[in-house]
């Protein structure tokens, strides 16, 4: 929830039940990415105000974890309802804070209550296994039960569905949980966590904290905690990995991403450039499957380049918001100053610019818009190729084969995705054998899975080993005891 002060909403925290303004925390500004308005005040809370939600969450553990599973997954079957009813207002507020555009945003929210509809099959979900007689007279038997505390740190560019992989999920399970949304996009989090509330989540099972670095840090580190699920970026992925384990947690914590897309010479153009646009160019790029190089192999390089040029260039560029819009805004001003960093990275390194994003650039509604860019004759080597650029950017690389096609996707240091646009059968079985990657597509450009398989990234995309949602999420939040039973 949140209070006004002056012309600003200033956020506030969720703990035990109750929205308490973090005293002493400092503030930051939530602009909409936009227009620059100002949204919200998002504070930073402090170790104290984290070790409050720690707390408020293991003190609601043991009468959360002795709630029937089926009264567990009753709660989320009202959170599905209401979340539906809430849709529209969900997705607007997505679209405010983050900049994608309205249908995006419904696509994200779209597939968060699908996670809270997986959580809702928990009874079958959590079932053990039996073994009579494994000796004789002695049975044994392996029971799930929950983690205990889990927190949750997200990043800004699904500020609805990333937190709706985790916490329902984890919930249902019988686990307590504190939520960190990314502070760039943290009213969503409040609206989600306020739907809890009203779908009768007891107090202190769901507790939300916002903050950046520090408050993260704190839940890293604390002893209460047992269990972090983090999505974000790759180094803060890779620190967030040891830190945690260094505190003895468990850890699933996904990365960031550089994705390859190849299309054969055999592939209909008239289904991949769509696919290909929608790949780099959805979410204005700031998405972990985007397809940000295409492998183009052989002859059908000159045409798709100038087919990708064109239809990145008719792309509308404006206010997500707005219907008519194609392209939103990036999340902030040094974010696409950073972007427009690599588009200059890559004429100084020698690649060719066909369409020009930074012609579409404008500061007259102080929104932070970039247009859609696309460079032909990339090598891999270049930092346009290797980076996770988080913006509108494909880079094309001219390969001779299939062969060199998945030796460069498969140079990257990232795992994430990666597709390929063929008619062959033969060539899309040789791809989805060889390509190092997690989550692949055979003529689909954003191979997203749905929520009841895992979201299961590869190399420097992941680390940890069960991944988000699916029977993976299932593993992760419950620990497996094993009962060996003798009546003598
Ligand atoms: P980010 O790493 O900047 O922030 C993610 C979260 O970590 C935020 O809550 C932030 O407050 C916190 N944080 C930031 N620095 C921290 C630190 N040093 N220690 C502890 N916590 C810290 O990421 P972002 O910019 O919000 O999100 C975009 C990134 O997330 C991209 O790299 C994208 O590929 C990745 N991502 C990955 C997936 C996936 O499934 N693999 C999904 C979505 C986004």
């Amino acid at each position: 929830m949140s209070i006004r002060v002056g012309q600003a909403t200033v956020l506030e925290n969720l703990v035990g039940g109750r929205w308490v303004a973090p005293e002493g925390a400092p503030h930051e500004d939530v602009p909409n990415p936009a227009t620059g308005e100002v949204l919200a005040r998002v504070p930073h809370s402090t170790a104290a105000h984290v070790d409050a939600a720690v707390a408020a969450a293991a003190a609601a553990f043991p009468a959360w974890r002795a709630t029937p599973v089926v009264e567990r997954a009753r709660l989320m079957f009202r959170y599905k309802a209401l979340l539906e009813d809430h849709f529209e207002e969900l997705s607007r507020l997505v679209t405010e804070e983050n900049g994608k555009t309205l249908d995006e945003a419904r696509g994200e929210v779209r597939r968060g209550i699908e996670v809270v509809e997986f959580a809702c099959g928990m009874p079958t979900l959590m079932m053990g296994q039996v073994l009579e007689d494994v000796a004789r007279g002695i049975d044994s038997e392996l029971i799930r039960v929950p983690v205990g505390v889990v927190a949750g740190i997200c990043p800004f560019n699904f500020p609805a569905m990333i937190p709706l992989w985790m916490y329902p999920i984890a919930l249902a399970a019988g686990n307590t949980f504190v939520f960190k949304p990314s502070e760039r996009t943290p009213i969503t989090g409040v609206r989600l966590a306020e739907l809890l509330l009203d779908a009768g989540a007891p107090p202190g099972v769901l507790n939300l904290v916002h903050g950046a670095r520090e408050t993260a840090d704190t839940l890293l580190a604390h002893p209460a905690v047992r269990a972090v699920s983090f999505v974000g970026s790759a180094p803060v992925a890779e620190y967030v990995y040891r830190t945690a384990a260094a505190h003895g947690k468990r850890v699933q914590a996904l990365a960031g991403a550089k994705n390859y897309m190849i299309v054969m010479p055999d592939a209909d153009l008239d289904v991949t450039v769509p696919a290909v646009i929608a790949s780099a160019f959805g979410n204005a790029g700031e998405r972990c499957l985007a397809g940000s190089v295409v492998e183009a192999v052989g002859e059908i390089a000159d045409p798709l380049v100038a087919r990708l040029g064109e239809a990145a260039a008719r792309l509308r560029l404006g206010a997500g918001a707005d219907s008519t819009t194609e392209l939103g805004p990036v999340i902030r001003a040094a974010h696409r100053d950073r972007i427009v960093g690599y588009i200059e990275r890559g004429l100084q390194e020698g690649a060719r610019l066909v369409t020009d994003g930074r012609r579409a650039m404008s500061d007259s509604t102080g929104g932070f818009f970039i247009g859609a860019t696309v460079f032909d004759l990339v090598r891999p080597e270049m930092a346009i190729a290797q980076d996770e650029i988080f913006g509108p950017v494909l880079s094309v690389i001219r390969s001779r084969s299939l062969d060199e096609a998945i030796e460069h996707a498969n140079r990257s240091r990232f795992g994430n995705m990666a597709a390929i646009f063929t008619r062959s059968g033969k060539a899309a079985r040789e791809f989805r054998t060889r390509i190092e990657a997690g989550m692949v597509g055979i003529n689909v450009g954003v191979p997203a899975p749905m929520a009841f398989f895992p979201f299961s990234g590869w190399k420097g995309s992941f680390y940890g080993d069960l991944h988000a949602t699916g029977r993976d999420a299932v593993e992760f939040y419950t620990e497996k005891r094993v009962v060996t039973t003798r009546w003598p």
